[in-house]
């Protein structure tokens, strides 16, 4: 009943009733312009989060299939190389027009294979469409460099030149935004791209390519495939893709860095996180104590940018109860049901195992304030809730502080000072992102230039920039020296190459060669 609830238009496109099987659609391939049913006698079953039913079934794609689709990239590329950069700023212009007027059909698809709600999964598709328009800004941001006059009738000027097949290896927990972080920029710098969505999470991804298809994208420009490990070592280890881009988990991501890197290409890994939110005791207490709450526990904690760490600095420790008071107010449904503020797990195997680190917190000497891991949602028995959780007494030696949890648990942890503090999440491995809340400018300023995470919030918890500027990382979050989308995307999609040429008016044939080093 419930894969009724998808509209017969997003059902009738990716999810048409297939070969495999008469109940449960599955997801199709998108080669050289068609979705078209895989061969593959492998097959991985789509779960909807907050009941566990199956809602459709994803290929593991044949090494034939993948074949085609890199074949189909390859031969794409010359003539979208050579389309003008008008033409290709076009398509995205079409692109974001389309996605905006789809969204809440990609948001109902996000919700129902992620679990996130429905205005959670607005905000995914929202985050992704801002790459996009900032794409269609293409013509300035594509711009070279000129230098006239280097010596006497000679010219010096630059070009950002595609780099050829690029590939894009995605996470579950936004299906819309990161899939848009990947494509729309390589394809407007003259790229053609092969993607593969997380196989647990393909539906948004298939709407998208659609969407791309409908807003002129030529045939070949975008091919997707899905699976696993097959799937991601055929990346890493294919001679015509030239560059990968990746977020996920830091298992996956130095694996597919050092093995896509082994092979010469261009990677970059968006990984891990443990983002630490400093609370100082002069911080507006209000605004502080929600956005602290909004910021853990909203999507479940399954953000790379949750706050799911506090550190309370001296009189803040006070605090503590109502935070808790606040946390057990939240709602906790199914993402598509009004009011829910946040959703199920991704798996069974996701709850089992934050419930896990849950219960290491006390056995290492934390305490549990909130104990979210017996929630029962009512009509949603099956599914993978867990209510918002709150750990106190914690040390960074513990377990429950070491590994990131990706759940709804916070796990707090208290300071005398702000130096104290930036010890801690400078001792961490990862370098995600972070925030301090305060009303003190030169606390503000100190945090901000003290502490090594790629993205600083000052009274912001979710600082994810806008993408004028470029999502980055620090340390264990980040593999590579290009960061996604803004100016370092077009970067890292593009290669740079100079022309230094010589023009004379007069004849000034040389009279003999040359062999002294041009100066
Ligand atoms: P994941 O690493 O399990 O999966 C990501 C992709 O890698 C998927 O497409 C998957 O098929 C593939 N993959 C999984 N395991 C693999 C392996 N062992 N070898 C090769 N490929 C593999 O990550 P996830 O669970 O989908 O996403 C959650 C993780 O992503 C969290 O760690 C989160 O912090 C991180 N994340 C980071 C950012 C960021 O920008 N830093 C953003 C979102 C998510």
């Amino acid at each position: 009943a419930r894969i009724l609830q998808v509209s017969s238009k997003v059902n009738s496109v990716w999810y048409p009733a297939s070969s495999f099987s008469s109940s449960v659609p599955t997801v199709k391939l998108f080669i050289d312009g068609k979705f078209v049913e895989s061969k593959s006698d492998k097959w991985i079953d789509i779960h909807n989060p907050a009941t566990n039913e199956v809602i459709s079934r994803v290929p593991e794609s044949t090494k034939a299939e993948m074949d085609a689709a890199i074949a189909s990239c390859k031969r794409a590329f010359p003539a979208w190389a050579d389309t003008s950069v008008l033409s290709r700023q076009q398509v995205l212009l079409r692109y974001q027009q389309l996605i905006k007027e789809n969204l809440k059909e990609i948001a109902r698809l996000i919700t129902m294979e992620q679990g996130k709600t429905l205005a959670d999964a607005e905000g995914d598709v929202f985050r992704g469409l801002q790459v996009v328009e900032h794409a269609c800004s293409v013509t300035s941001l594509l711009l070279g460099e000129t230098m006239p006059s280097i010596t006497k009738d000679m010219d010096l000027y630059s070009y950002r030149l595609p780099l050829g097949v690029c590939a894009g290896i995605a996470p579950f927990n936004f299906p819309a935004m990161i899939p848009l972080w990947m494509f729309p920029m390589a394809m407007v710098c003259g790229n053609t791209f092969l993607m593969k969505p997380s196989e647990r999470v393909p539906g948004a991804t298939m709407l998208l390519a659609k969407l791309l298809q409908d807003s002129g994208a030529p045939d070949g420009t975008l091919n997707i495939i899905h699976g696993k490990h097959d799937a991601v070592n055929f990346i890493c280890d294919h001679p015509d893709i030239k560059a990968i881009s990746f977020v996920g988990s830091n298992q996956a991501g130095e694996y597919i860095f050092e093995r896509g890197s082994r092979h010469g290409k261009r990677v970059q890994a968006n990984m891990g996180a443990k983002n630490h939110g400093v609370v100082m005791p002069d911080a507006n207490k209000e605004n502080t104590l929600n956005q602290l709450v909004g910021a853990a526990f909203g999507a479940a904690g399954q953000r790379c940018m949750a706050l799911s760490t506090a550190i309370l600095v001296g009189e803040a420790s006070k605090w503590l109860p109502e935070l808790v008071e606040r946390a057990k107010k939240l709602r906790v449904n199914a993402g598509d049901q009004p009011g829910a503020d946040l959703g199920p797990l991704i798996t069974p195997q996701a709850k089992e195992r934050v419930c896990n680190l849950i219960g290491s917190g006390p056995k290492e000497g934390a305490t549990i304030l909130l104990d979210g891991r017996n929630i029962k949602v009512k009509g949603y028995e099956n599914g993978n809730f867990v209510g918002p959780t709150i750990i106190s007494n914690v040390k960074p030696n513990m377990t429950c502080y070491k590994e990131e949890i990706f759940g709804p648990v916070l796990v707090v942890l208290e300071t005398e000072t702000l130096d104290e503090a930036i010890k801690i999440i400078n001792d961490n491995p990862y370098g995600n992102g972070t925030a301090i809340f305060t009303t003190n400018g030169a606390t503000a300023r100190k945090y901000s230039h003290q502490v090594d995470v790629g993205q600083v919030g000052v009274n912001v918890p979710i600082p994810v920039p806008l993408p004028m500027f470029s999502f980055t990382g620090s340390r264990a979050s980040f593999r590579g020296d290009t960061n996604f989308y803004g100016k370092q995307g077009i970067q890292f999609y593009t290669q740079l190459k100079t022309i230094t040429s010589q023009w004379k008016e007069e004849d000034a044939t040389l009279s003999s060669p040359a062999v002294v080093m041009p100066t």
